[in-house]
């Protein structure tokens, strides 16, 4: 049964069975970290993610939704010399992450900043030239002015599970307590498309991400 139901399973299947695996010992956590039931970033939203870093070598990177800091660190690993700033709220995760930051982040350019992710948008200043939203689903239509406001001229704006197992395409959850995510996730795919400061491609891999760049 495909994980998703994204795409048809054959064609998950021949993705996962053509790439190629990342090494190293984040590659080697990562694994460990996924087999555990950690919602980490998809192998192959990883892989995009290394690629729009290598490509647009951001200076500073925001981060909404840090889990034990996997994407941050991969970011971080892809661009050594980023300021990362990454959300979580989530003691548990946040106790972890410190743990996986201190082994990985040698360098300190990773700051998790604790709480609540619509909060501390809210009071955040500066400005980011690469934004990683994956968390807090049912927000997502909220968090778009606030990132769109962080975000520079020319940044690039990726967001995780935006079709939801596809049951945003669906227009149906399978459970009711999911239909408001569902709901908020349409609205907001429908608002980032329409917003013509952005210029946005939905991709089918994985759970659903977003590619945006803002003009
Ligand atoms: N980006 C991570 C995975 C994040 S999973 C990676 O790929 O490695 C989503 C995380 O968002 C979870 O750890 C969850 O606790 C956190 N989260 C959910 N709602 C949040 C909120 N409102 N504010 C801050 N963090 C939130
Ligand atoms: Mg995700």
């Amino acid at each position: 049964m495909e994980k998703f139901g994204i795409t048809f399973d054959h064609i998950t299947e021949y993705l996962h069975l053509i790439r190629r695996e990342r090494t190293g010992i984040l590659a080697e956590k990562e694994k460990i970290w996924r087999a555990s039931g950690l919602p980490i970033a998809e192998p192959e939203v990883g892989d995009l993610i290394e690629i729009i870093c290598t490509l647009k070598q951001p200076k500073r990177i925001l981060e909404i939704g840090t889990c034990v800091g996997f994407s941050s660190l991969l970011m971080s690993q892809t661009v050594p010399d980023a300021e990362i700033i990454t959300i979580e709220r989530n003691p548990v995760m946040i106790k972890d992450a410190k743990v996986n930051l201190e082994q990985f982040d040698k360098r300190k350019k990773i700051t998790m900043l604790e709480g609540d992710a619509g909060k501390i948008l809210k009071d955040l200043n500066g400005s980011f030239d690469l934004v990683f939203l994956d968390a807090a689903k049912g927000q997502y239509p909220t968090y778009l002015p606030e990132i769109k406001r962080l975000l520079v001229s020319g940044g690039v704006f990726i967001s995780d599970n935006v079709l939801f197992n596809g049951y945003v395409a669906k227009g149906t959850p399978d459970r009711h307590r999911n239909k408001t995510i569902v709901v908020r996730l349409d609205e907001y795919l429908k608002m980032l498309e329409a917003d013509t400061d952005f210029k946005t491609v939905l991709l089918p891999i994985s759970d659903g991400v977003t590619l945006s760049i803002k003009k």
